[in-house]
């Protein structure tokens, strides 16, 4: 939307009829005290730009901060942040708690009495610091180091914590992405080696979104903007989402499948754009890693027409999902096949506009979740909408992500020690995904047995960070 340049803010945020303070004025703003109407009394302030951290969207803000008493009246959004524009969630002003709830942990505290009991007393960050230090220092010179645990609930911050645990020989940094993004984060490590997707729905032509992706509710600003920016340039917007979310309400298509049935979905529209040709040949010759297929395939006797040719390749990929069909998607999500069907018919007109995302819900909440952001990226893969105007970065390529000059190996081990026998998971290494089984040997070292027969016949023998490498028996 083009906003008027008289009475736009000239920032980032281009809100029209300048809703927010320029700039040049954050040295001396001035605004009056509501809290004295009908009086017109005047408050100054000074506009010191600041983060909301209550997401990582990291949302700009402008915290008020009283001429007089120096303390921070309230938060608003900073017009110069070229992310959120001068626009947040409702968390971002409410930040305002985090300076003056009375309840803040202003300074370490130990279990005064038995777990659970809630009684605490306050020491220093000294004795803090010397008895956790002493204590992990032990376990190291120990060898105990699947003892030391470090959980946070969002780390922040681009591997510094990681590189501390692994350079301690540790495994054992936690977070909350265990039980959220993980599972979603495979099904893009898998495709582009990279765990993090970064949308441009601003410039998409179709927006797919499937539940719980980031801009669903609450929170997440900067994307909603985007999603809205998109819309408002008459992108279509497709919702998968048990609930009603907000983005469900903007939604051109919104569906509810049964929650684990969105693959299906996902896979018969790769299988309606594979079996009528309308996908991105050229993209799909170019990066998919099809030569490496073939090669696997061609040694279990697999019949083959034209040797290492990519249109063999496309007849074995027609032949392949050819069970993915609209009434297999219908039975196994309950959704109606006419919708389905309309839904890959407007996927399918996206080209390289196509942006799509996926984050925790789904692919945390059932059994191999992973397989619906797996499933989704393919359709970007498969129309060429990766890293393209309107299509899906890896994040990485887009943000800048400091290197540090060394990073130490990660731990050869996991840190549990209690794995069951035998672990079921899937190779990766081609589209089969066949089941392999997993083993911890006596010293904790991981075995790959074949206690699952392998589509090509050969037994995976290395575990070799997500990927199963098929090593020749
Ligand atoms: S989306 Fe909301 S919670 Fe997240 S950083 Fe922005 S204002 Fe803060």
């Amino acid at each position: 939307m083009k906003a008027d340049p008289t009475t736009a803010y000239p920032g980032p945020s281009r809100i029209h009829l300048a809703a927010f303070p320029p700039k040049e004025r954050w040295d001396d703003w001035t605004e009056l005290d509501s809290q004295a109407w009908p009086r017109r009394k005047e408050r100054h302030y000074s506009l010191v730009p600041t983060t909301c951290f209550n997401c990582e969207s990291a949302c700009g803000l402008l915290a008020y901060i009283d001429k007089d008493t120096n303390q921070i009246q309230k938060f608003e959004g900073n017009p110069e942040n070229p992310g959120s524009r001068g626009r947040n969630c409702a968390k971002g002003p409410a930040t305002l708690n985090q300076i003056t709830d009375p309840d803040r942990i202003l300074y370490p505290l130990k279990r005064a009495g038995k777990r659970g009991e809630g009684k605490w007393e306050r020491v220093g960050w000294d004795e803090v610091l010397d008895h956790l230090a002493s204590r992990i220092r032990k376990a190291i010179v120990e060898d105990r180091r699947q003892e030391i645990m470090y959980h946070v609930g969002r780390p922040g911050e681009d591997g510094f914590t990681e590189r501390i645990l692994a350079a301690w020989g540790v495994d054992g940094h936690n977070s909350h992405t265990n039980i959220c993004s993980s599972g979603a984060r495979e099904g893009y490590q898998l495709w582009m080696g990279l765990d993090r997707p970064s949308p441009d729905h601003a410039n998409a032509k179709v927006i797919l979104l499937i539940s719980a992706h980031l801009e669903s509710g609450h929170y997440f600003n900067p994307h909603a903007q985007r999603v809205i920016d998109g819309k408002a340039s008459g992108a279509k917007l497709i919702v998968f989402d048990t609930r009603l979310s907000n983005t469900a309400t903007h939604a051109d298509y919104f569906i509810a499948p049964y929650p684990g049935s969105e693959a299906a979905i996902l896979l018969s529209i790769a299988n309606y754009l594979i079996q009528n040709n309308l996908y991105n040949r050229e993209f799909v010759r170019r990066w998919w890693n099809w030569e490496e297929y073939l090669d696997q395939r061609s040694e279990v006797g697999d019949q083959r027409s034209e040797k290492d040719s990519f249109k063999e390749f496309e007849r074995i990929l027609k032949k392949l999902y050819s069970d993915y069909t609209f009434e297999f998607a219908a039975k196994e999500s309950g959704v109606d096949v006419k919708t389905i069907e309309e839904i890959a018919k407007v996927v399918a007109t996206a080209g390289t506009r196509f942006s799509s995302h996926n984050w925790r819900s789904v692919t945390s909440g059932v059994s191999h979740g992973w397989t619906v952001a797996r499933a989704l990226f393919m359709l970007n893969a498969l129309l060429g909408a990766v890293a393209t105007e309107g299509g899906v970065f890896p994040n990485a390529w887009n943000k800048f992500v400091p290197k540090p000059i060394h990073t130490p190996p990660h731990p050869k081990m996991w840190g549990e020690v209690n794995w069951p026998a035998e672990f079921p998971l899937q190779c990766t290494r081609c589209l089969f995904s066949c089941r392999v089984c997993l083993r911890m040997d006596a010293a904790n070292s991981i075995l790959i047995s074949p206690a699952f027969t392998t589509r090509c016949g050969r037994i995976p023998t290395a575990f070799h960070g997500s990927k199963f490498l098929l090593m020749k028996t």
